[in-house]
């Protein structure tokens, strides 16, 4: 983990937080359109300060996630649960991406046939997500 500076395209918003070296990519066919041709490059983020936060947007694709966006220039910032605080941020708002690397991809069974797989990253399908997603919001009440 190290303290990293990042922001989005325009520069409307930009962060520091402490940041992961381990990518998560989601391939699921939201994540596709919403950073418009996918996967979602997560990296996991901490102490997350954001600022130029009245700009961003919020897309809710489904009952359980929020897709946050600037809503100057369009850019993917992060997703997280509704009602939480963000838990990664897009990998690309980075100013620094070295040491970065794909160890995880989910929803593998949406990923595009022109994309090959990230060499050592453990796979997860729709169903082993879906199933820790619904232990998750179990546990939520
Ligand atoms: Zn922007
Ligand atoms: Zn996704």
């Amino acid at each position: 983990m190290a303290r990293k500076t990042g922001q989005c395209l325009c520069g409307a918003v930009t962060f520091t937080a402490v940041v992961g070296d381990a990518i998560q990519a989601c391939h699921c066919v939201q994540c596709q359109r919403w950073t418009g041709g996918g996967p979602y490059f997560a990296v996991e983020v901490e102490a997350l300060e954001l600022s130029g936060g009245d700009v961003l947007r919020e897309y809710h694709a489904s009952t359980w996630g929020e897709r946050v966006v600037c809503g100057t220039c369009g850019s993917t910032v992060y997703w997280k649960m509704q009602g939480k605080a963000p838990r990664t941020i897009a990998a690309g708002l980075l100013d620094d991406q070295s040491g970065l690397r794909v160890t995880e991809e989910i929803f593998v069974d949406y990923r595009p046939g022109w994309l090959p797989p990230f060499e050592g990253a453990a796979q997860s399908t729709e169903a082993q997500e879906m199933a820790k997603l619904e232990e998750f919001l179990a546990g939520q009440t």
